[in-house]
């Protein structure tokens, strides 16, 4: 994929990613925004995400995103729309603008979006974050510092620092070369990655504390209602971390947690460590994500989403699925 030809002629270009955006989210819009304005600082160029957390206010362009929960775009059509690390149908209220869009483009490394939902897709599974396929379309001479640090802290993301098995040799040589622009990397892990604010950390203690282990402790589940929430007064973005740190506890192959975001709907997020392939299980319930990583919104009470997910979780640990 050409990233400068199939823009040469766009007078307007969008850029989105998926809803309730992540680091790579946030880090793979926000290096191609920064890339584009570099190579094109003529052309009308505009993200479009909904609110991401604060801790990315540390990237170059995040004041300058169009905040979706505020102002519902009522833009004319784009000549190129990117949609990256999702397919379409996850890009929330910007999926029209997308859908209007000229010419479409889709870069991702999600599993469950085979081939791509774009007039040009760059779909890698096997990469670590949408980031570093966004870094491999960047021309060298066009990387600088900005574009560097919001890569890098989308790689940093999605590969939990560089602990998960999408983490390749390529990954590794990507950052190298990132962090060769002298960007303060430390930090950048520690306040976007592992610094929580208080009130994360106690609605993380409270998650553990509820947590429960099942199929003879090789899954553990936990959930956050919506009670809860208010009377921490935190939103979803404080849950960010909480699956990967349940799924810490020896013996688990797979965690599930889940909160609620609306009257008997919850959000599910899925961890495994080898036997389980959670994309297949989220695409059950029309979600998907990675074979370690995913995620699906299911309706029904507590009881009925476990029951359903526990279903197709200990029918693969058993080795009965097909
Ligand atoms: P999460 O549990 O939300 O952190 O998501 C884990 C992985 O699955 C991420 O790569 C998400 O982008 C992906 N994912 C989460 N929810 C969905 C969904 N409804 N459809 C497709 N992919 C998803
Ligand atoms: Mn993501
Ligand atoms: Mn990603």
């Amino acid at each position: 994929m050409n990233i400068r030809e199939i823009c040469k002629e766009a007078k307007r270009i969008g850029i989105s990613g998926h809803v309730r955006p992540d680091g790579d989210c946030v880090g793979s819009c926000l290096g191609l925004y920064l890339y584009l304005q570099k190579l094109f600082p003529k052309k009308e160029i505009k993200v479009f995400l909904e609110k991401p957390a604060d801790i990315f206010s540390c990237i170059k362009g995040y004041d300058e995103i169009n905040i979706l929960e505020d102002n519902m775009p009522e833009e004319a059509p784009f000549d190129v729309y990117f949609a990256l690390d999702g397919r379409k149908d996850r890009l929330g209220r910007a999926e029209e603008l997308f859908e209007s869009a000229k010419i479409k483009v889709n870069i991702d490394h999600h599993i469950s979006n085979a081939g791509g939902c774009g007039d040009h897709n760059y779909v890698e599974p096997d990469a670590s974050s949408t980031s570093e396929l966004v870094c491999d379309l960047v021309e060298e001479e066009m990387l600088d510092k900005d574009i560097a640090t919001a890569l890098y802290t989308g790689i940093v993301h999605d590969t939990g620092v560089f602990r998960h098995s999408c983490t390749s040799p390529k990954t590794l040589r990507t950052a190298a070369k990132l962090i060769g622009f002298d960007i303060d990397f430390p930090r950048l892990i520690e306040e976007t990655f592992y610094e929580k604010t208080y009130v994360q950390n106690q609605i993380m203690g409270r998650a553990l504390l509820e947590s429960i282990l099942i199929m003879d402790g090789k899954t553990i589940v936990s959930c956050i209602d919506k009670k809860t929430m208010d009377f921490y007064q935190v939103t979803s973005k404080d849950l960010e971390g909480i699956v990967s740190q349940i799924k810490l506890t020896k013996g688990t192959e797979c965690a599930v947690f889940l909160y609620e975001i609306g009257t008997l709907e919850y959000k599910v997020s899925l961890r495994s460590t080898e036997k389980v392939d959670v994309a297949k299980v989220a695409e059950m319930f029309g979600g998907g994500g990675h074979v370690r990583a995913a995620g699906c919104t299911m309706n029904g009470t507590f009881h009925d989403v476990i029951n359903n997910l526990s279903l197709h979780i200990e029918e693969q640990l058993e080795g009965t699925s097909a």
